[in-house]
């Protein structure tokens, strides 16, 4: 979706059919190696990314625990050696 001015400010009409127009402020970059992509934001809003992964989250918390916890792992090694990662069990 291209960006669209509504009084003078820059804004974007949100993917979700419920949401429609919202200033660029409420959008999240949408970015490649550096480089955006293109108009340069994320097709929807934040508010409604975050009511995405919420659901997601709600439909099945397990998988994504289990994901959260292994990219912890991975990015973060001085989290695995200040605290107990749950996905380490301590022998
Ligand atoms: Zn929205």
């Amino acid at each position: 979706m291209a960006i669209v001015y509504q009084n003078d400010t820059a804004g974007k009409i949100c993917a979700n059919p419920d949401c429609g127009w919202k200033p660029l402020t409420e959008f999240h970059r949408r970015r490649l190696l550096g480089i955006s992509v293109g108009d340069g934001y994320k097709a929807r809003c934040k508010d409604c990314l975050n009511a995405q992964d919420r659901a997601k989250w709600a439909s099945d918390p397990e998988t994504h625990r289990q994901k959260a916890t292994r990219s912890c792992c991975k990015k973060t090694r001085s989290y695995s050696r200040t605290k107990t990662c749950p996905s380490k069990s301590t022998s």
